[in-house]
């Protein structure tokens, strides 16, 4: 039953081509199947999907998970960040760290729930261990 169900290379009942599980063709992969070669969609639509029935289906899905396919041929190199987004990243990163109340930078991401360290949430002493080296 499932795999008929979604057999359709033709995409006469799916609006796509449709493969069950295991049986897309080996030319078409997913964008995480691009990632591992190293590669990305790089605009093209998709050129077909593979479906099949899993209970991790989200909401509403009615028990089915889908996976889009992209064509290895037209999919082009992974991006490497520039030194511009790298720095950025860090800068977000370390905003993260620092709390805003006494602006002390802590070695880890400080809780969202709290908005600020613990020691200034609960007025409390700030463990040593867990500070930034200054820079
Ligand atoms: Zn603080």
């Amino acid at each position: 039953m499932s795999f008929t169900r979604f057999y359709d290379p033709d995409a006469t009942r799916h609006g796509l081509p449709t493969w069950p599980w295991g049986h897309a063709p080996p030319h078409l992969v997913t964008r995480k199947q691009l990632a591992a070669k190293g590669l990305r969609p790089g605009g093209q639509d998709p050129a077909g999907q593979v479906r099949w029935r899993s209970r991790r289906a989200p909401p509403g899905a009615r028990g089915v998970r889908e996976a889009l396919l992209y064509r290895i041929a037209d999919a082009k190199p992974k991006r490497a960040p520039t030194p511009a987004v790298l720095a950025s990243l860090a800068r977000a990163m370390r905003a993260r760290r620092t709390c805003p109340t006494c602006r002390l930078t802590f070695t880890y991401c400080l809780p969202t729930s709290l908005g600020e360290c613990a020691a200034c949430a609960f007025d409390t002493e700030v463990d040593p261990n867990d500070l930034e080296d200054a820079a």
